[in-house]
């Protein structure tokens, strides 16, 4: 294939995908398919001739739709969305197009300044205050890992970097119950270890407790062990718990520890000033990861994470290898600095798409839309008999029951996926198997939204 070939395959490509996204709602949202049923179709090795692109490409239809779950349906209501507004997919095709690796300033010079332009761009849309600087991972799970590398090594004073951990002091890190195993990931990979996260027990309100995460830093003071920092959530992944930032802030401020926030997905409703008490002093953290892949439309994938102060984070990731300086050049950022990885996607260009054809305003409406239509369902299936709403609605996210209990429960989720109008997943809240429910995908209706309730009407009926 050339590139002359790329252009009118590419056309076709523009034309199915139109035809695709007008016909996701006939398609069920999660396939129904068996694990290995794709892959025993097709061949065992690679072909050793070219193949037309016309058979590769009647292969894609046959194989490839029927087998994914799609999560651009409007009628996908389980995890979080992971939304690409068409803004955004256009931005992809084009960034494909250039095919770029913005790993330095020099490598991609209008990737780096666009991605500084739109990050204080979203800053102020979200409401942050203008310390804060930003750069663009693939994922939050990379965000958090790179804060709390830095956390590992500002505690160290940035000797762990070359003398390793080993004869260390055992580092402690501190989070709520309630947080993404993200943070689970990042403190094993960080040879932290898993056994010094101190998951916090969180009172009624699934907020940490302040005075239990000063007793844990003074208690493993006390015995030895080196507090290096507590990350917050805002907008937990299993009911949407918010930790009060501004008090889990002030204790890890008395404790001399650094702070990362955790907003994944609950950060992108920021840009509606009405949910901002959520994550009320937010602006003491150094360290704050919001996906706008999730809700904002940002094609997966785009983790902004925003930093106070980006000289630990960048003391800490960035190498300067002979090949990679810019002679002359002292003043230029170079991204890849601030992360894990060394190479780098064009990601800010989506975001500038995204932010600029639907505009704040039209990102808030459909923000504030989800919410409410939320609340609407949460009361319609709170109103069919044996239904219990266990956690109420946070931002857009509530989780529902059968009073039958656990069983009945897990069997209506699985009805109600195999029906496939709506797709919805499971977690547990109060020691119960529960329905989670969360509102955001970017193209849903109301009537969308309501689907749900009918759904569970007629499988309980
Ligand atoms: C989704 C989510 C994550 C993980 O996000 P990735 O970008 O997939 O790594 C972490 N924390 C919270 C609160 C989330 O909702």
């Amino acid at each position: 294939m050339d590139h002359d070939q790329l252009r009118e395959w590419s056309k076709r490509a523009a034309d199915w995908a139109h035809g695709y996204h007008a016909g996701l709602r006939d398609r069920p949202v999660r396939p129904r398919v068996e694990p290995g049923a794709l892959a025993a179709a097709l061949p065992a090795a690679a072909p050793e001739a070219p193949e037309p692109m016309a058979a590769i490409w009647a292969d894609f239809e046959r194989l490839i739709p029927p087998a994914m779950t799609h999560w651009q349906h409007p009628r996908f209501f389980a995890y979080f969305p992971a939304n690409a507004a068409p803004a955004s997919m256009l931005a992809e095709q084009l960034a494909n197009a250039m095919a770029a690796q913005a790993m330095l300033w020099q490598t991609a010079p209008a990737a780096t300044e666009l991605e500084q332009v739109v990050l204080r761009w979203l800053r102020a849309a979200l409401g942050l205050a203008p310390h804060f600087t930003g750069t663009i991972h693939d994922s939050a799970t990379t965000a958090t890992l790179s804060a709390v590398l830095t956390m590992r090594e500002r505690a160290l004073t940035f000797a762990g970097l070359t003398a390793g951990l080993s004869g260390m002091p055992r580092l402690r890190i501190y989070a709520s119950a309630e947080a993404h195993s993200s943070v689970d990931k990042a403190v094993r990979i960080a040879g932290i270890g898993q056994e010094n996260l101190v998951k916090i027990p969180v009172g009624a309100d699934r907020a940490i407790r302040p005075g239990a995460l000063a007793g844990a830093i003074a208690a493993d003071r006390a015995a030895g062990y080196l507090p290096a920092g507590v990350v917050l959530v805002a907008g937990g992944t299993a009911v949407g718990a918010f930790d009060r930032i501004a008090d889990g802030v002030a204790v890890a401020k008395a404790a001399g520890l650094p702070v990362h926030v955790d907003a994944a997905w609950a950060g992108s409703a920021m840009l509606c000033p009405e949910f901002r008490s959520l994550w009320a002093g937010v602006d003491g953290a150094d360290s704050v990861v919001v996906n706008p892949h999730k809700w904002l439309g940002a094609q997966f994938d785009c983790a902004v994470q925003y930093l106070a102060d980006p000289a630990p984070q960048v003391r800490t990731l960035g190498l300067r290898p002979d090949y990679l300086q810019t002679p002359g050049r002292d003043e230029i950022v170079n991204f890849n600095e601030w992360t894990v990885p060394l190479g780098r996607r064009f990601r800010a260009l989506k975001l500038w798409f995204v932010l600029r054809a639907y505009g704040l305003e039209g990102l808030r409406t459909r923000l504030r839309n989800h919410v409410a239509w939320a609340a609407r369902l949460r009361d319609a299936l709170a109103a069919l008999p044996g239904v219990v709403i266990v956690t109420e609605p946070s931002l857009s996210l509530f989780t529902f029951a059968l009073a039958a209990g656990d069983g009945p429960t897990e069997d209506l989720l699985r009805r109600i996926n195999d029906d496939g109008r709506v797709y919805l997943t499971q977690t547990r809240a109060d020691g119960r198997f529960v329905i989670r429910v969360q509102v955001g995908q970017f193209d849903c209706t109301e009537d969308d939204v309501m689907t749900v309730a009918a759904v569970v009407r007629e499988m309980l009926g």
